[in-house]
């Protein structure tokens, strides 16, 4: 028997109801249920994406004692450049809690980054326009790369290099293709494959991924570069600045509570993440020359970036899509909700759909409702991808 819950001394998966989404809840209580018993027998699970949703699969089946495969096509957790900065809320702590074991989940704890209090818009001139209070629920941020490693942490197979390019339904299972000639088979696939997923455009083909128009530079500079000129709201919490002519500069600041190298983990200082957003060919000039007239701390910023921690994206979101016949085929994150990363949603939203599979593993539906209802209320949001205040 493949199902062996690890704390239940019978051989089932606990399965559960769907958490009703609602407004965040406090550290003490979560979104998701206790399981409940059901039988699934010897469920084998393939997941297409080792990215945030799919490791946070694999690691609430290993921990509930279902076998389950990550078929990750890059070859290391470094392989592309990802982000540095993600913002987490409650809706990530909750899921981390429920499929993490507590040894990683303490990890997780210990490397986030000191907490939100406020986010602060300022002008390019350092005034500021408008403070919002975060409020006392769970709201601080990550390094992407010590999250991933957390998550990889443990788990029993891992696969990397395997690139996924079809699958096909045979005699009650579904056979995984790759790149490399191989296959896998299994009672259910997960696409968690972000946001060109290969699952998503053979099984829901017309499922709509659009260009918003806007591009955005990343960037990453040292906290120890910047620390004497660092604009003083940033350490409450995230600051947009906006010169009100449709250019952004987001920055966020992790300070990480532990050092990862203290705990084992890839070595990373403490840094100022930034993103530079314009709509259209803007951003074919130099970031540097792009805020030439602003102030001097945020240029300083700029100028003592990590240069080859630069890089363009464009950002990308999902139309909503009407509910299907659900099958042994499913999505979750990005690969199905997809959303400009400005809402500081879809890392959240992927382990939040990783956490509900879980609870919902022999009711796909089930869980296809909520990740549905509450992925696509998420990228509904504010049309454009400028939050108000960065609008003309
Ligand atoms: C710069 C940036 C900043 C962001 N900031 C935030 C933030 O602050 N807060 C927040 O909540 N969200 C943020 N987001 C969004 C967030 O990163 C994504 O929503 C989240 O990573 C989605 O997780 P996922 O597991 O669905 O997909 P991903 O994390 O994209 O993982 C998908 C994985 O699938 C793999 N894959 C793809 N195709 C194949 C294939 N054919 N075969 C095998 N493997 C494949 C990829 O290599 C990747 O590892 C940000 C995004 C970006 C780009």
């Amino acid at each position: 028997m493949l199902c062996k819950p690890s704390n239940s001394t019978n051989s089932t998966v606990r399965v559960g109801m769907p958490p009703a989404w609602g407004p965040s809840p406090t550290a003490a209580t979560s979104y998701f249920p206790p399981f409940l018993t059901c039988h699934c027998g010897q469920m084998r699970v393939l997941i297409i994406g080792g990215g945030l949703g799919g490791l946070g699969l694999a690691q609430g089946l290993e921990k509930n004692g279902v076998e389950a495969t990550v078929f990750e096509r890059d070859r290391t957790l470094t392989a592309r450049p990802q982000g540095y900065r993600l913002h987490v809320d409650s809706r990530a702590a909750d899921a981390l809690r429920q499929c993490l074991p507590p040894d990683l989940y303490d990890l997780f704890e210990q490397t986030t980054s000191r907490p939100s209090h406020r986010v602060t818009v300022l002008t390019p001139q350092l005034k500021t326009l408008k403070t919002i209070e975060t409020g006392p629920g769970f709201s601080t941020s990550v390094d992407r790369l010590t999250l991933r490693e957390i998550l990889s942490t443990g788990l029993p197979d891992l696969r990397f290099g395997a690139q996924f390019t079809h699958y096909e339904p045979r005699n009650g299972t579904i056979r995984a293709h790759f790149a490399d000639g191989t296959s896998a088979d299994g009672d259910l696939l997960v696409g968690a494959d972000g946001i060109g997923s290969r699952v998503r455009s053979q099984y829901l083909p017309h499922a709509r991924i659009v260009d918003t128009g806007t591009r955005c530079v990343y960037g990453r500079t040292p906290l120890a570069a910047v620390e004497d000129r660092l604009p003083a709201p940033l350490r409450d919490g995230f600051c947009p600045v906006t010169d009100r002519r449709g250019l952004g500069l987001a920055l966020g600041l992790v300070q990480f509570r532990t050092k990862p190298s203290a705990l084992g983990l890839t070595a990373h200082e403490d840094y100022v993440m930034w993103s530079l957003a314009a709509r259209g060919s803007r951003l074919d000039q130099e970031p540097a020359d792009l805020i030439r007239t602003w102030h001097p701390d945020l240029r300083n910023l700029i100028d003592r970036a990590t240069p080859e921690a630069t890089f363009e994206i464009r950002i990308r979101t999902s139309k909503p899509v009407r509910p299907w016949t659900p099958t042994a085929v499913t999505l979750l994150g990005d690969a199905i909700h997809a959303m400009p990363p400005s809402r500081g949603s879809g890392a959240n939203l992927a382990l939040f759909d990783a956490a509900t599979l879980c609870t919902r593993l022999t009711d796909i539906g089930g869980y296809e409702d909520v990740m549905r209802r509450v992925g696509f209320a998420a990228v509904r949001g504010p049309r454009s991808y400028w939050p108000r205040w960065f609008r003309r």
